[in-house]
């Protein structure tokens, strides 16, 4: 589809906006539609949008205002919304962290205003308001916490038992002896790497306030090199203030009893085994070789060995999956009683093997989406409540990805990071540091190699990009 932009600059925003209501069009900027179909927009005397398409065609006008882009973001959803019959819930909003943006507009405007602001200009409908405003009072409660020095930690172990067909990640399958291969190398310098940051933590008197290892699935490593991972975290940094340390066991296909005692004696406090479905053949369609009994096992074990803050993930929207089926997945996970229950939309990039094989995500879908977080609300509220939450792009309906939990169970990093309230010092091939200087409104970055065998080719490199942490903190505090 041709999006003609004339006399402005939003093209990028109202690309975006299109691919809301059209996901897998393929969209051409240009000056002029010269009289075929597309979509044209201009700012002149007065703001213009046109839409033609087949029969349909409509053209809507507005006088210019303070904020011209975003009166022709609702002209565009407008004109959209009435052409696919869809009118996605989170209105014009295409950012992927709405509560960041309530908490940040709130300071701005007040909490009456912002209201406003989320109904009336982005069109938020009083459903998606109502949850961003209780992501954002819990998340606030928990941000207040987080001082300037503190940060947390991130370690990547990008590699896993198979690789899911809808994931998007840099992530290794095991199953290659060549990706194999590679693991005790990269465990050996990823210790490197830890030893290398704390010092630099420990110099620039930084306080360690959640350690998060993810991936990839951390658990397709061995109950050995999960104690030596967790020994180097402990030996490297000072846990006296930190209050968390999470572990994602997401495959339960790569959860033992072993592993799990190494988690536990290592001190982790937070654990995540992830079903996504509790249906045997959806998992078949993701390509995930376990059934839905192994994640109940792997579960039942872990209480068994002691955690109490396990997260179960589940995934609206699967390939194969109905309402029904994804109702019966939601029943099961809350009858294991987790303390958090995430539930994501599925999102499909065009780096996963389903977005390869350009699974539409339609209008259609994402009505079935919704319906399935309507459930999710219905079922999980009360006994759980909303406390952190993302959007990405390319999910059925642009819809939220959210993290539920029962009181006093939330998982911080996932505020921290999400919000990105303080500095993540991150390790790890993929892994990406992110600094913040409280007197700073952007966060600098700096980047690890993508993928294990340039992490180990290049770690030299790694740790030499390491010292902008110490410069970092010399400028800015
Ligand atoms: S377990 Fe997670 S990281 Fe690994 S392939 Fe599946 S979705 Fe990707």
């Amino acid at each position: 589809m041709k999006i003609a932009v004339v006399n402005h600059k939003y093209h990028y925003e109202m690309e975006k906006l299109v691919r809301l209501f059209l996901p897998n069009e393929k969209i051409e900027v240009t000056k002029d539609l010269n009289g075929g179909d597309g979509l044209y927009t201009q700012v002149g005397d007065e703001i213009t949008v046109y839409f033609k398409a087949g029969g349909f065609e409509r053209r809507l006008t507005a006088p210019l205002c303070g904020d011209n882009e975003m009166q022709m973001g609702r002209m565009v959803y407008s004109i959209f919304g009435e052409y696919t019959s869809f009118y996605p819930k989170w209105g014009v909003l295409t950012g992927v962290r709405p509560s960041k943006l309530l908490i940040a507009t709130e300071k701005r405007l007040g909490r009456e205003k912002t209201e406003q602001y989320f109904y009336n200009d982005l069109l938020v409908t009083n459903e998606k308001y109502s949850l961003a405003r209780r992501v954002a009072d819990c998340e606030k409660s928990v941000i207040g916490l987080s001082k300037p020095q503190s940060f947390s930690l991130y370690i990547s172990i990008p590699f896993c038992p198979t690789r899911c067909s809808y994931c998007s990640f840099v992530s290794h399958s095991v199953e290659t002896k060549k990706a194999r291969s590679l693991l005790p190398e990269y465990c050996e310098l990823l210790s490197k790497e830890l030893e290398i940051t704390g010092k630099i933590a420990y110099e620039t008197g930084l306080s360690l306030e959640s350690v998060y290892i993810g991936g990839g699935t951390p658990t397709t490593l061995s109950a050995e090199q999960l104690t030596d991972l967790l020994k180097s975290v402990e030996n490297n940094f000072d846990l006296s203030v930190c209050r968390e340390c999470t572990v994602e066991a997401g495959r339960p296909d790569t959860v033992t009893e072993e592993k799990l005692r190494s988690l536990k004696n290592g001190g982790v406090s937070r654990i995540s085994i992830n079903p996504q479905t509790f249906s045997d053949e959806v998992l078949k369609n993701i390509g995930r070789r376990h059934s839905a009994q192994e994640t109940v096992t792997a579960f039942n074990l872990a209480r068994r060995i002691g955690f109490d803050c396990i997260n179960t993930d589940l995934i609206a929207g699967l390939p194969g999956d109905t309402e029904e089926g994804f109702m019966a997945s939601l029943d099961k996970a809350f009858a294991l009683d987790p303390e958090n229950i995430t539930v994501h939309t599925l999102a499909l990039k065009r780096s996963s093997g389903l977005g390869a094989q350009d699974m539409s995500v339609t209008a259609e879908n994402a009505k079935k989406v919704d319906s399935m977080l309507g459930y999710t609300y219905k079922k999980l509220n009360g006994k759980y409540h909303p406390y952190y939450m993302y959007r990405q792009s390319k999910s059925a309906g642009n819809l939220e990805n959210t993290g539920w939990c029962k009181e006093n169970t939330e998982c911080l990093y996932n505020i921290f990071m999400m919000e990105e309230c303080h500095t993540v010092l991150a390790a790890g091939a993929g892994a990406v540091t992110k600094l913040k200087a409280p007197s700073l409104g952007k966060i600098e970055r700096i980047f690890n190699f993508k993928y294990p065998f340039e992490y180990i080719s290049g770690f030299e490199e790694i740790l030499e990009r390491k010292k902008r942490i110490s410069e970092f903190y010399g400028t800015y505090f």
